[in-house]
């Protein structure tokens, strides 16, 4: 199967804008809890 869609995943998460974590002042990164950390809005549009 082949599709051509340019965005072939789901939406980008608004929280971590697709890196599925957040940059941590203080070093590091905390997972985001939006996404779970896989950087997509899981989130159900009606
Ligand atoms: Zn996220």
């Amino acid at each position: 199967m082949r599709q051509l869609n340019k965005h072939n995943h789901a939406e980008t998460c608004p929280y971590c804008e697709g890196t599925g974590y957040f940059q941590l002042l203080l070093g590091g990164s905390e997972t985001c809890d939006q996404c779970k950390g896989n950087g997509e809005n899981h989130q159900t549009k009606s």
